[in-house]
């Protein structure tokens, strides 16, 4: 058992046909580094770096924060590291600093707060610049909603490369900037977003969250919380549709990634990088290793084309037997 268990680890997760398929794990902190390479993980899809700030009264600075980069990029050994600039308000606030929003999740967070915070976001990008020159890291800019932030997040990036380069400090001078696909308005108007950053990554809990109404932390409506909604597949099947047809990389690191429901329905969209919980990889690899693309094509267009609730989940039942 031990011995199988090793085998699928070093295994590629391929599919019956051969198509490749890229298995990365979601982290917290470096330190779980150890624990996406046990699993088999190829990469780090998700660094959720505002995890360097919960629990805490001060805020890391630049030299902190970069010996943590450093420590996850080093630790992947130059399989590639993409990293989340700081995703912090809404659910996730900073000790202090609770910010009275009337509806946290539709207020500053994540770059929002970032852009309106320039100390804040240029000692990370700092941080997170220099971290490139020791593998291979990429960087994710969360909530994206407009390409005026998307505009001004690289113009912040830029002016961070040219004082890194006055001082004479290494960086990767290719260093890939990616966005996250997690409110409608930005799977909707994906063309502008995939011309402007080098990759793109579903956030699905957000985007389900946002494309329902539905409050991902408030217990009294989790029960409409639904992945299989026609609009929430709609939304992914347009995404990574666009994103493939357009060469550009698209992954998938919120929830359904890791959920084995969903592994089929996601390689039928055309899905070919996904990123979960390390504990998820080894099973979800499994499910890959058993799928033949040409044998769910016809079937997962047929749950796109379903609008009953009870069909879809039929169909889904068809899929994964
Ligand atoms: C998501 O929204 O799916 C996501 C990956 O980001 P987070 O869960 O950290 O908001
Ligand atoms: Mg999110």
């Amino acid at each position: 058992e031990r011995k199988k268990l090793k085998r699928l680890r070093t295994a590629r997760a391929n599919t019956l046909d051969g198509t490749v398929v890229e298995l990365h794990a979601n982290i917290e902190k470096p330190e779980d580094i150890a624990d996406a390479k046990e699993n088999g993980a190829t990469g780090v899809g998700l660094f959720r770096s505002e995890f360097l700030f919960l629990n805490r009264d001060d805020l890391p600075g630049e030299e902190e924060q970069f010996l943590a980069y450093r420590a996850a990029a080093e630790g992947m050994d130059g399989q590639p590291v993409t990293i989340r600039t700081f995703d912090l308000g809404a659910d996730k606030q900073l000790k202090g600093a609770e910010r009275v929003a009337s509806n946290p999740a539709l207020g500053l967070r994540a770059i929002r707060l970032c852009l309106a915070e320039p100390q804040l976001f240029r000692t990370q990008l700092r941080a997170l610049l220099r971290a490139t020159h020791y593998g291979n890291v990429k960087i994710l800019i969360p909530m994206l909603s407009s390409v005026s932030e998307i505009n001004q997040t690289l113009q912040f990036i830029e002016a961070t490369k040219r004082s890194l380069d006055a001082e004479g400090i290494p960086y990767d001078r290719e260093v890939k900037i990616g966005g996250m696909i997690e409110i409608p308005a930005a799977a909707l108007a994906l063309n502008a977003f995939a011309k402007k950053l080098d990759f793109l990554s579903i956030g699905t809990n957000d985007l389900i969250q946002y494309t329902l109404a539905i409050d991902r932390t408030d217990e009294e409506v989790a029960h409409l919380y639904d992945p299989l909604h026609p609009a929430v597949l709609h939304l992914m099947a347009h995404v990574i549709g666009t994103a493939n047809k357009l060469g550009v990389p698209i992954s998938v690191c919120g929830e359904m990634a890791g959920e084995l429901p969903y592994t089929r329905l996601l390689l039928g969209f055309g899905l070919r990088q996904f990123s979960m919980f390390s504990a998820q990889v080894p099973s979800v690899k499994q499910r890959v290793l058993t799928t033949s693309l040409p044998e769910i094509a016809a079937l997962t267009q047929k749950i796109l084309r379903a609008d009953d609730p009870m069909r879809i989940r039929e169909l889904l039942d068809r899929l994964n037997a």
